[in-house]
């Protein structure tokens, strides 16, 4: 007999993540704050976080911010009856958020996995998503085939809030390469050039990136603006990571640029995806002053 899953945030990364569970065989319970309309086809709806806690022997989460986490994590801890040995959480939520979360599952004697993920809305679809997993190594690999559903699990460290850590730096990246790009894309087509030999020269050199090979190509030159991914979450990644970086007290001189750029693109552009960094910086992105 599988042991029951429970799913708390069937949003636009829950709901395609617990569907692979379900495929796979598992009973799964879900919940959400605002609507279960999401929850995969053969789930049990429950009424409330607290009875997923009760009726479920692994809980994974799928919530938008460390808040939420937290919050979900002492409701969790409250429930009685209360089922659940195991919290998964999936979410994007920073180092501190982690540690509290881990805190207040162990004062109820709940194990806790930090296991942030990357690859999108798509990755979610084709259970490619990239999952980083900060936990005991014997939890590591006793979940590692049931996270192995989802996407491809790697290990990351004993410590909750490790597998934050290195979710925040790969989006820093990613949307450090992705403003970038945009500025540089700018500059070539400026020169005249077209942009599909642009890319194509730069993904055979040096400035080949997840812009360059992915993003511009695929969603970008065709004016498909539609990764699937909003700005407004990436402005929530890299703050949390500029904020860690600066408790870290590690050179962030970049990170305080980027994250600046990205504000004042979602300001402009409420509710955009980020690929709308392109049209941004050719229209709406200021310049420096000229000579
Ligand atoms: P979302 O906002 O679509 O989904 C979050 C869900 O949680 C919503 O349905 C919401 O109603 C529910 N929720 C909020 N508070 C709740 C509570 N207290 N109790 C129960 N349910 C609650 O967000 P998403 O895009 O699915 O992202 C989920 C997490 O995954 C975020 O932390 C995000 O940063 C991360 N993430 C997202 C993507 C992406 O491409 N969307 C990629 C990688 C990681």
């Amino acid at each position: 007999m599988k042991e029951t899953i429970g799913w708390i945030g069937v949003g636009s990364m829950g709901h395609r993540m617990s569907r692979h569970l379900v495929a796979a065989g598992y009973p799964v319970v879900v919940a959400d704050a605002v609507s279960t309309a999401r929850a995969p086809e053969g789930a049990t709806v429950a009424k409330s976080n607290a009875e997923v806690a009760g009726r479920a022997d692994i809980v994974i989460l799928s919530l938008p911010d460390g808040a939420a986490s937290v919050a979900v994590a002492r409701e969790i801890a409250a429930a009685s009856p209360r089922r659940v040995k195991t919290v998964i959480d999936t979410s994007t939520i920073g180092i501190k958020a982690a540690e509290e979360v881990a805190s207040v599952l162990a004062a109820a004697d709940i194990a806790f996995i930090d296991a942030p993920v990357s690859g999108g809305t798509a990755g979610a679809d084709k259970a490619s998503l990239a999952i980083m997993l900060a936990c005991a190594p014997d939890a590591f690999e006793r979940f590692k085939p049931l996270v192995s559903l989802m996407g491809k699990p790697f290990y990351v460290g004993p410590r909750p809030g490790q597998g934050q850590a290195v979710k925040l730096l790969n989006n820093f990246l990613s949307a450090t390469a992705l403003a970038a790009t945009s500025e540089a894309i700018a500059f070539g087509t400026g020169q005249g050039i077209d942009m599909k030999t642009i890319l194509d020269i730069v993904n055979a050199s040096s400035g080949r990136n997840s812009a360059t090979d992915d993003k511009f190509p695929r969603r970008i030159m065709h004016g498909r603006f539609d990764a699937g991914f909003t700005a407004k979450l990436q402005l929530k990644d890299i703050s949390l990571y500029l904020e860690n970086a600066k408790a870290a007290g590690i050179a962030d001189e970049i990170a305080n640029v980027v994250v600046d750029v990205w504000r004042r693109m979602e300001a402009a552009i409420p509710g955009a995806d980020i690929t709308q960094m392109y049209p941004y910086t050719q229209t709406g992105r200021p310049r420096s002053a000229r000579s």
